[in-house]
């Protein structure tokens, strides 16, 4: 049997070994040991979901959803879910809970450069 050294296209470059939300942050340990810290607020301003994101029209415009307000509990964390071996899935307190932040953008979100 041969063994392909190709990663797949979509394979994280560092692996979330262990996440727990401490307080008014979410401590994320890597699999090489390292640890980030991320203010949830700082994590729900950077939902990735098209709702929050923005969305691009077949024309190629896009539609930046208008900057609403968000209540406290929006910025509280109700469960954190995790999506196949790539991304986590946050579950907030005003519900929402359709951001899928793959690991290589969370640890953009918890050390921008
Ligand atoms: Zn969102």
């Amino acid at each position: 049997m041969e063994i392909s050294s190709e990663r797949t296209l979509n394979e994280p470059n560092m692996r979330v070994a262990d996440l727990q939300a401490i307080g008014d942050e979410l401590a994320i340990k890597w699999d090489d040991g390292s640890e980030s810290y991320v203010k949830l607020e700082r994590l729900r301003r950077h939902c990735p979901c098209a709702g929050c994101k923005g969305e691009m029209d077949i024309m190629g415009h896009l539609h930046i959803a208008p900057d609403r307000p968000l209540p406290p509990q929006a910025f509280q964390l109700v469960r954190l879910g995790r999506v196949g071996g790539y991304a986590v899935q946050p579950v907030w307190g005003d519900g929402h809970a359709t951001g899928i932040y793959s690991f290589d953008y969370l640890r953009q979100v918890a050390n921008p450069a």
